[in-house]
């Protein structure tokens, strides 16, 4: 039994670790991947260090199979499952309204609490959900991203038609394109990393590519009007600085990516064409649902995005990869292999 360890300082551990007890109402799961994400990079770089303790086990895009469950739970040993990496309070103003995604008590399995990046991991029962056959291993590890990108595209209000520009081609910003694109909009992807380009243009996506000009390219597509929705998944103080002359009047800007600091914003352009911006994150159960069905009906298309799987012993050297850009899209952790 494996786990990896947080250590600060840009440090993550791979050693031994006791087998975790089930508690009531917990399952106990043998974790098959865990995919590496956006989040993950900024827990590395110490950006959560106000949420994610010391010697805490990162991790929160797992496929797992049910080693025990609960009776009532109705899950059985054997199951292939994702967890919905999420605690909530249930009483609090946010649960109460139906957001409990964003519990003001929220813990996130993977960051507040132990994540899935060991050989087992007991979860509450209520989180799993079941993964359709027609899956393989990676593309079921890709479906925690896939309910991030389902939200999005339910909370922006994506409509038929919609011409919809979505700025970074990682793989989230590739999910939401899909996902808006199987909802009949007109879907179009700025991304500069030609190895990201590559796979979004194979994926059948429109993309605008380093060294063209997207304020340019926007006014011809949408006949000068500006888009109906714009997705920023960058977290590029430029992309943001340009979001708000690539909106049509009465607009939506969707923020999905995770900005760690204040930036420039054009307000000027928020008044004078009546934008709406909202913040989109995590997910609700009908977008796990929704994220599950898109996925076993092949309407998302999920295996392209997997650049490659390491050992957990490699995390450490994942993360490095990762963060430098580069030929990677997704890497998956695969507790299966050492
Ligand atoms: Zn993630
Ligand atoms: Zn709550």
């Amino acid at each position: 039994m494996r786990a990896s360890y947080y250590h600060g300082n840009r440090t993550f551990r791979t050693g031994p670790a006791p087998m975790p007890t089930p508690r009531d109402g917990e399952a106990l799961l043998r974790v098959r991947r865990v995919g590496i994400c956006g989040t993950d990079l900024h827990i590395f770089q110490g950006h959560l260090d106000h949420r994610m303790p010391l010697n805490g086990t990162i991790g929160h895009e797992t496929l797992a199979d049910v080693v025990e469950a609960p009776a009532a739970s109705g899950f059985r040993p054997g199951e292939r499952v994702v967890v919905e990496p999420l605690k909530v309070c249930g009483a609090c103003r946010a649960c109460r309204m139906g957001a409990a995604y964003l519990c003001y008590r929220l813990r996130v399995l993977g960051v507040e609490e132990a994540g899935g990046m060991q050989d087992y991991w007991a979860v509450p029962a209520a989180r799993l959900l079941r993964v359709p056959a027609a899956l393989g291993d990676d593309e079921a590890a890709v479906i925690e991203p896939l309910a991030v990108a389902t939200h999005d595209v339910r909370r922006a209000e994506v409509k038929a038609g919609d011409a919809v520009l979505v700025l970074g081609g990682g793989p989230i910003g590739a999910l939401i394109a899909m996902v808006a694109r199987h909802r009949g909009a007109r879907v179009v992807v700025s991304e500069v990393n030609p190895f990201r380009v590559d796979i979004l243009r194979k994926l059948g996506l429109e993309v605008v590519g380093p060294g063209q000009d997207l304020e340019a390219f926007v006014q011809t597509w949408t006949g000068g009007d500006g888009a109906d929705v714009v997705f920023e998944v960058t977290g590029n103080a430029a992309a943001v600085r340009a979001m708000t002359d690539l909106v049509r009047v009465w607009g939506t800007i969707s923020m999905v990516a995770i900005h760690g600091e204040p930036l420039a914003v054009d307000l000027y352009r928020f008044f004078a064409r009546e934008l709406t911006m909202h913040g989109s994150r995590l997910y609700s159960r009908a977008d796990w649902e929704e994220a599950i069905a898109l996925a076993a009906s092949g309407a998302v298309t999920l295996a392209p995005l997997v650049s490659r799987r390491i050992p957990l012993e490699s995390l450490q050297q994942g993360m490095e990869e990762t963060l430098r850009g580069g030929p990677v899209m997704k890497v998956l952790v695969d507790l299966l292999t050492s």
